[in-house]
This record gives C-alpha cells, sequence and structure tokens, in this order.
C-alpha cells in the first residue's frame, strides 16, 4: 500500500478510536513505535511582538502574587485550602486556559490542573499540538472551595481583579474558558454552557488613564471534569470541535 494511503488510514483509525473511547482526542505520539506518524509537540511561534519579554512577565506576575497573597480576597468567603494555587506556565503564552478552583491535589501541590482534570486537559493541549508548558493556566478562584463547591459569582466577582490582571500580563492571543464559572465570569453572562461553548465571544478589560482597552478572543468549552464524568462522544466530539476552532485561530492546522 502506498505510503501516503496508509499514513491516512493509520491517522482516521486514531481519531476513530479517539472519538470512540479509546481516548480523548488522536494522540498521534502514541503510533511513535511503528514511526508511521511522528507530530511532535511544539510551541507554536509569537507572531507579534509582546509588549513585555518572558522575564518582565514573570516579575509582573510575581508581583501580582504577592499583591494577591497580602489582600488574601479568599478571607471573605469559605475555603478548605491549605496553599494558593496562583497559576502557571508560559507568561508570555499565545493562549490561557482559565479553570474553576483547585481542587484537593491542585491543593496540595499548589498547581493548577494536575489532578484527573488535568492529566485530561494535558491530553487536551498536546492533542492541539502544543506542551503544557507552552500556554498558562489559572482559575478563577486561587483557593480550594470546601468539598470542590462551584464558586459563586460573589467568591468570583472577589478574586476577578487579579484574574484580570493576570490576563493583562500574559496578554495571551485566545483564552479559553473551562466549565461555566470561567465563562459566566469572563463574558458577564448567566447563559448556560450549552449555549456558550463552541462561540467565539469577547473579554473586553477596560483601559485607564495608564492602559489601553484590551479586548480578548475568549472560546468557552466544557470543564474537564465534566467531560470525565460524562464521557460519551458526542461531548468528546463537541470540546474537539471546540479546541480546533481554537487552533485555527492561532494558526496552527488541526489533524482532520
Ligand atoms: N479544576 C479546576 O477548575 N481547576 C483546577 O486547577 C483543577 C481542577
Amino acid at each position: 500500500m502506498p505510503t501516503d494511503q496508509l499514513r491516512k488510514i493509520v491517522r482516521q483509525n486514531a481519531l476513530t478510536s479517539g472519538l470512540l473511547g479509546v481516548d480523548f482526542v488522536p494522540d498521534f505520539r502514541k503510533l511513535d513505535s511503528d514511526s508511521i506518524i511522528v507530530i511532535e509537540p511544539k510551541p507554536i511561534e509569537r507572531p507579534r511582538t509582546k509588549t513585555s519579554s518572558v522575564d518582565d512577565a514573570q516579575t509582573l506576575l510575581d508581583q501580582l502574587r504577592a499583591r494577591y497573597e497580602a489582600d488574601a480576597p479568599h478571607q471573605h468567603f469559605v475555603t478548605d485550602h491549605h496553599t494558593i494555587v496562583f497559576g502557571e506556565g508560559n507568561p508570555n503564552a499565545r493562549l490561557m486556559f482559565i479553570g474553576e478552583a483547585p481542587g484537593a491535589e491542585e491543593d496540595r501541590l499548589g498547581r493548577p490542573f494536575v489532578g484527573r482534570s488535568g492529566q485530561l486537559l494535558d491530553k487536551m493541549i498536546g492533542a492541539m499540538g502544543m506542551r503544557r508548558q507552552d500556554v498558562y493556566i489559572a482559575n478563577v478562584l486561587k483557593t480550594r472551595p470546601p468539598n470542590n463547591a462551584t464558586p459563586t459569582p460573589e467568591e468570583a466577582k472577589l478574586c476577578a481583579p487579579y484574574l484580570m490582571e493576570q490576563i493583562l500580563i500574559v496578554d495571551p492571543d485566545v483564552l479559553v474558558t473551562l466549565g461555566r464559572p470561567a465563562a459566566q465570569l469572563l463574558l458577564e453572562t448567566t447563559e448556560s454552557m450549552g449555549r456558550l461553548r463552541g462561540r467565539w465571544a469577547a473579554l473586553r478589560i477596560p483601559g485607564d488613564s495608564r492602559a489601553e482597552t484590551r479586548e480578548y478572543p475568549v472560546l468557552p468549552t466544557y470543564h474537564p471534569a465534566f467531560l470525565l464524568r460524562q464521557y460519551t462522544e458526542e461531548n468528546r466530539k463537541k470540546v474537539w470541535s471546540d479546541l480546533k476552532m481554537v487552533m485555527e485561530r492561532l494558526g496552527s492546522s488541526a489533524p482532520e
């Protein structure tokens, strides 16, 4: 069989098995061993000049973290936290994910998305041809809620200024919100996830005398924890379709 045809079949099989439950989305790196298709995850080059270098942005993020710790907005609501999970990743990332709040594992390690949801998020990032360290990951709340409760809009609003500043420092090309609290906070809406996901929206962060107003494209998608709970072919296809929209926006091609 000609190699091209073989590649196409292998690619199609990987995609189909991905969608049918063997895995979340195609992970072509699994095919390394027979060296038919190898897609190495690689950082997407920034097409535009950032106003700040990676070091500058990291310094600003460190300063913001210190300010968050001093202000401790979470003191105004009930938490069950031992550590502050501020966020992590490339301070100059083109793609920024925003989740809900840390869970038990995140609270233990002080890092976002490192539990089961995080493993799925890592797969999603890998399927987009990127590595976790290429993107920036933050949450609406930076402290674990009791029993992993969903953040209330009031709690989200108290922590929002720090998240907005985090976004301004990273200054990504695209924001992906994971789940309802992040989408509703950023888009100032009470719409359901079913209506929000898979459609481009915009986050406007008003400027002041020192800075101009910034606008960011936002693509809401389902939270990985929701996907793990309802791991249906339909939901996985929806999330994969959302991720492909993001890849197109970033100018990277999605596997068919
Ligand atoms: N769920 C989230 O929303 N954020 C995390 O960091 C982990 C799980």
